[in-house]
């Protein structure tokens, strides 16, 4: 039997993680910018811990979750409610009344495996917990769309408001006379989530359904007044900090926790997989898993395959760019081989990010490796140099060719010069 990934699992090759090192670099920046604290979470956790949070009739629930059925153990489908778990057990509310935390890493649900839809897959998630302030929605917001900025995707932000338990119910109730009228012409998910979810037909992604639905009552004209007037705030917080937004009155997420504010990043170059980024306010939700009374809560995630695949199509060259060696050392021959084995691991030691050949093959072939690494400078060292301690360094950017020491002063330079350059090495610069 030949061995293989199950289907929906994926490997990330050598060529893509730079990738995903690079999304997850720039996630950690921005994050550290708003003073997020990293959090890391299990896995595993009970499987009731989900049932209750996310919601029983929600479609992660009722299909998608894997389960240890003996156990009543579930691999984790999101990351808020173990997050919130851990808030809770750990008492995090007392050591801070505001917490901000991220947490990144494999999720785990039971879909269709498709282009951007895996069974495990990848979120980084942002979440503050602890207030209500509506500045902290915009903030939250502001700062997923400087993330996204700065991976260099292109995407647009929907807003809405689910309310609360103050004035959903009412809506909920209207809504399902709405569709009660319409019910013959649902689909058949639709049908069933008439009676036990009815939000959730508002974004059924069936055609029909969708038709269906463009008529029917708002939730945005249904909000109670402090819903009402949270959410204007939200939008006026979002207006100061320059974030571009539009309202969808028929986004409503998959989760029963969400209340108030919630929103996607949305992109147009992914095909089906729109959602590159979700998130919302659950002031209910701490309480609901045992925690202190009403402390509220807001997050989102992002979807690490989905960013990966906008890079790959568009800014993904630039992005491995900055992950390729700094410098390909190419020797020839015996005596330049033994030399260069030594020099290599200065080098290392160095701080620089050098590759190197140890299988003794041709120059050509050398040189092709070099290219392939995308390292910016090539030294080659071949008997010739070896005897007259001198290297040939080559600017793989524009070909260009020098002669350079390979004395000890001049590693030593290179040394010093790596750390008054900081990050941005350039062997030319040194050694010229
Ligand atoms: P979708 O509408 O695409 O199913 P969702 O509403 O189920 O998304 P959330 O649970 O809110 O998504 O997760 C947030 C983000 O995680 C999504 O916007 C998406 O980018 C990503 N995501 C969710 N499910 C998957 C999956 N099966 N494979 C890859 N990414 C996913
Ligand atoms: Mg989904």
């Amino acid at each position: 039997m030949k061995l293989q990934a199950l289907n929906g699992f994926k490997d990330i090759l050598p060529g893509d993680v730079e990738l995903w090192q690079f999304v997850e670099t720039i996630a950690r920046s921005v994050f550290a910018r708003f003073d997020f604290s990293e959090i890391r979470l299990p896995i595993l956790e009970p499987t009731e811990l989900f049932a209750r949070s996310i919601g029983e009739t929600t479609d992660i629930v009722e299909k998608e979750m894997y389960t240890f059925v003996d156990k009543k153990i579930t691999m984790r489908p999101e990351a808020t409610a173990s997050l919130i778990r851990a808030y809770i057990e750990h008492g995090l509310y007392v050591q801070k009344p505001v917490q901000r935390l991220f947490t990144i890493g494999p999720m785990f649900r039971h879909e269709r495996p498709q282009k951007g839809r895996l069974r495990q897959f990848h979120q980084m998630d942002a979440e503050v917990l602890g207030s209500q302030n509506p500045r902290i929605d915009a903030e939250l917001m502001a700062m997923g769309a400087m993330l996204l900025q700065e991976l260099g995707v292109s995407v647009s932000l929907e807003l809405n408001s689910l309310g609360c338990p103050e004035c959903r119910p009412a809506y909920r109730l209207q809504l399902q006379t709405f569709l009660t009228e319409r019910f013959d012409t649902l689909c058949d998910d639709c049908k069933r989530r008439s009676s036990t979810n009815p939000l959730r037909v508002l974004d059924c992604k069936n055609p029909r359904c969708r038709a269906q639905v463009q008529a029917a009552p708002s939730i945005l004209e249904h909000l109670c007044s402090a819903c009402g007037q949270h959410f204007e705030e939200v939008q006026a917080g979002l207006g100061q900090l320059g974030v571009q937004y539009s309202l969808n009155k028929f986004m409503v997420r998959g989760l029963d926790y969400y209340t108030r504010t919630t929103f996607e990043f949305i992109t147009t170059d992914l095909g089906a997989q729109a959602a590159v980024g979700a998130g919302g306010r659950y002031d209910g939700l701490i309480e609901q898993l045992g925690g202190p009374k009403g402390v509220p809560g807001i997050g989102f995630a992002m979807g690490m395959e989905r960013l990966v695949l906008l890079l790959q199509q568009s800014a993904g060259g630039d992005a491995l760019g900055r992950l390729c060696p700094d410098l390909f050392i190419a020797a020839l021959g015996q005596a330049a081989s033994d030399f260069c084995f030594g020099l290599a691991h200065e080098l290392r030691s160095a701080g620089l990010r050098v590759a190197m050949d140890l299988e003794g093959r041709s120059l050509k072939s050398q040189m092709k490796q070099a290219d392939k690494t995308g390292a910016s400078w090539v030294l080659i060292i071949g008997e010739d140099e070896m005897k007259n301690s001198q290297g040939l360094l080559r600017n793989m950017k524009n070909q260009e060719q020098q002669q350079v020491e390979l004395k000890a002063g001049t590693l030593k330079s290179l040394l010093q010069t790596r750390y008054i350059d900081g990050t941005e090495f350039s062997v030319k610069k040194i050694l010229s």
